[in-house]
């Protein structure tokens, strides 16, 4: 069987060949910390998309310009941090005035938004991919750590979730277009929101975050993992959009949330103590944060229908998260 890519970094590129100082965090957050000697620690993490594979091949490209920033953004927030940097590397066919015309205005007007400068990059000729770097500032004992969760803590997710996955099921059925909801889930799947503001707000309320990339089911993994616990997510309290409710059953609605990708939402756990202090700060902030879940002790994630029984979690071919996996 092929490695996964967490086995290929876990294999490959996890050797520590120089213990350096400077290192706070290293390979296996959503971004790497690093001292600076002042009371600031550097944020910094990079994303590649591949056309084809991360986008679809005839995405518009002003959407690949934004969503390839707006990835890297995201994991800056899963860290609490402030984004400061971006160095690109794009790889293009050919040279297409138009196309480079309206990919950059993507990529500046979320980079205007956060106050990120383009600080330099690469750029060649081959199959369309971009990889972005991004780097940014959080405080140095504050920063969101995946390791962070504890027995008793409370899991929160920003936003609505399933969404992205759903607009590009329709995207690539050709309905992208057909109505208001499909506008609105199309442009989730284009357009995330890195939840940048949020991330920052609960600096030194939350326990743990990460951000969701690949689904909730196996972003929530890792945090699971790394903290060493484990959780129960209740699938009746999932935050679901009105367009995606408009599109299908609460059922498949549900089963999109827990596996569907690419909404760059965040996970959050937070301790009881502080949950007062969480919902206020989420009460000032225009992001709905919802709580999902709970941290447990015993390994692995269990998820409760709307019924309250457990469901099959390999019905979700998450067999992965039974005990000590992933
Ligand atoms: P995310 O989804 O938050 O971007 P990934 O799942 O891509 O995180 O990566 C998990 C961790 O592994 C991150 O800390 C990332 O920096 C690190 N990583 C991924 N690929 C490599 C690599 N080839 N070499 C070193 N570290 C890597
Ligand atoms: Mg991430």
């Amino acid at each position: 069987m092929p490695l996964s890519e967490f086995e290929v970094i876990r294999r490959y590129f996890m050797e520590a060949t120089a213990v350096r100082e400077d290192i706070l965090l290293g390979v296996g957050d959503d971004a790497a910390l690093l001292r600076t000697g002042s009371t600031e620690s550097l944020a910094l993490c990079m994303d590649t998309m591949v056309a084809g594979v991360h986008f679809p091949d005839d995405a518009p490209p002003e959407t690949i310009g934004y969503k390839a920033l707006a990835v890297n953004l995201s994991d800056l927030a899963a860290m609490g941090a402030r984004p400061a940097w971006a160095l690109l590397a794009l790889t293009v066919p050919n040279v297409e005035e138009g196309w480079l015309v309206a990919f950059s205005a993507g990529f500046y007007r979320l980079a205007r938004m956060h106050d990120v400068a383009l600080v330099g990059g690469d750029t060649t000729r081959g199959p369309l991919a971009v990889t972005i770097n991004a780097a940014g500032w959080v405080d140095e004992g504050l920063a969101l750590r995946r390791s962070g969760a504890r027995p008793g803590d409370g899991i929160y997710v920003t936003g609505t979730l399933g969404d992205a996955a759903l607009g590009l099921r329709l995207w690539r059925s050709g309905q992208g277009d057909v109505d208001e909801h499909a506008r609105q889930l199309v442009e989730r799947l284009h357009r995330p929101v890195p939840r940048v503001r949020m991330g920052r707000a609960v600096l030194g309320i939350a326990s743990a975050a990460i951000d969701i990339s690949d689904c909730l089911c196996a972003d929530l993994g890792h945090i699971l993992k790394q903290s060493g616990v484990g959780a129960v997510i209740e699938s009746g309290r999932l935050p679901l959009s009105a367009a995606m409710l408009a599109k299908c059953r609460g059922g498949e609605a549900r089963h999109l949330a827990l596996t569907g990708g690419d909404d760059y939402e965040l996970c959050l756990t937070a301790a009881p103590a502080v949950e007062a202090a969480l919902v206020s700060v989420a009460a000032t902030s225009d992001v709905p944060l919802t709580r999902i879940g709970r941290i447990e002790a015993q390994p692995g994630l269990r998820i409760l229908a709307i019924d309250g029984r457990p469901l099959s979690l390999d019905r979700f071919g998450f067999d992965h998260f039974g005990s000590g996996a992933p």
